[in-house]
């Protein structure tokens, strides 16, 4: 239920009131979706531009990369190495890192597995579905780093066994890495605030994440120019903007 405090207040007032909540908060944290990512160039999956209306999702099937690794790969390089490997952390992901590092941020759990985040400074980043920019071998579980890895040639091979590499994010029919998972829900259950930003809240055991934030007491602030499944369930106050704009406001407010 959105708070009917926050509910009738304009769009002005309700930023005011974030800045305020954050600075007041002890412990804050950000949940970021693929909206995040919008502005830097990345399409989200789903929705009228999403890449499921381009490739067909089995390329990130699990069984299917195991027994189709070429042409999975084939897929993946282009999607994940040459469309967004060029990308680059746009304000949203920028004023996160910003708040990080002037204590106003203790962490934030993405489902995005672009590395923008790490990229824009942002140091407490749970990875929930992994990241792109690591490559782990099916066989010895070794990571390497893409840096090192030649994708002309598909699939790449682990430099150690010789095995195929997949990259180190979640694949469907996968698990959730433990320990991001792990710290995931102990910053959700530790938080007063939360900022979700650009989900859907399709995607499960993610969307769980903010909803264990709002059953242990924290305010839900949601950046996103849709609803989501959040809106209308957990989130208090909605700040209908692109995540970029919204949190330019959101950063004038506090350090000007
Ligand atoms: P999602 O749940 O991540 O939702 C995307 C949301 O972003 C939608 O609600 C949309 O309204 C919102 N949005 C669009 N533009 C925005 C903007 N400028 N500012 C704020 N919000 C904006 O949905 P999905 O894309 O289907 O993702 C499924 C899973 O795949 C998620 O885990 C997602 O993080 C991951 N994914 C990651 C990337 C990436 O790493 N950049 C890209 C695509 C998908």
């Amino acid at each position: 239920m959105i708070l009917p405090l926050f509910k009738n207040h304009k769009m002005e007032d309700q930023r005011v009131k974030v800045a305020q909540l954050l600075k007041k908060s002890k412990y804050s944290m950000a949940f970021t979706g693929a909206g995040i990512s919008v502005e830097s160039g990345i399409p989200p999956f789903r929705g009228e531009l999403g890449l499921w209306n381009k490739y067909d999702p089995k390329v990130l099937d699990i069984d299917y990369f195991h027994s189709n690794g070429k042409r999975a790969w084939f897929f993946i390089r282009e999607i994940f190495y040459e469309f967004f490997g060029k990308a680059q952390p746009n304000n949203a992901h920028r004023v996160l890192a910003r708040l990080e590092h002037s204590g106003l941020l203790q962490a934030v759990v993405t489902q995005n597995i672009d590395n923008l985040h790490q990229l824009a400074g942002s140091k407490h980043v749970f990875e929930f579905h992994g990241n792109s920019n690591r490559l782990v071998c099916t066989e010895c579980g070794r990571l390497s780093d893409i840096s090192d890895i030649n994708l002309e040639d598909i699939p790449p091979h682990c430099p150690v066994d010789g095995s195929i590499l997949k990259p180190d994010f979640i694949f469907f029919g996968e698990g959730i890495p433990p320990l991001a998972y792990e710290k995931s829900f102990e910053a959700a259950r530790d938080c007063e605030v939360c900022l979700i930003i650009g989900s859907t809240g399709e995607v499960t055991p993610a969307a769980y994440v903010p909803n264990t934030a709002k059953r242990n007491g924290a305010v839900i602030i949601e950046i996103n120019p849709e609803e989501s499944l959040f809106t209308h369930s957990i989130t208090d106050i909605h700040l209908r903007g692109k995540a970029g704009e919204e949190l330019r406001i959101i950063e004038n407010l506090l350090f000007e």
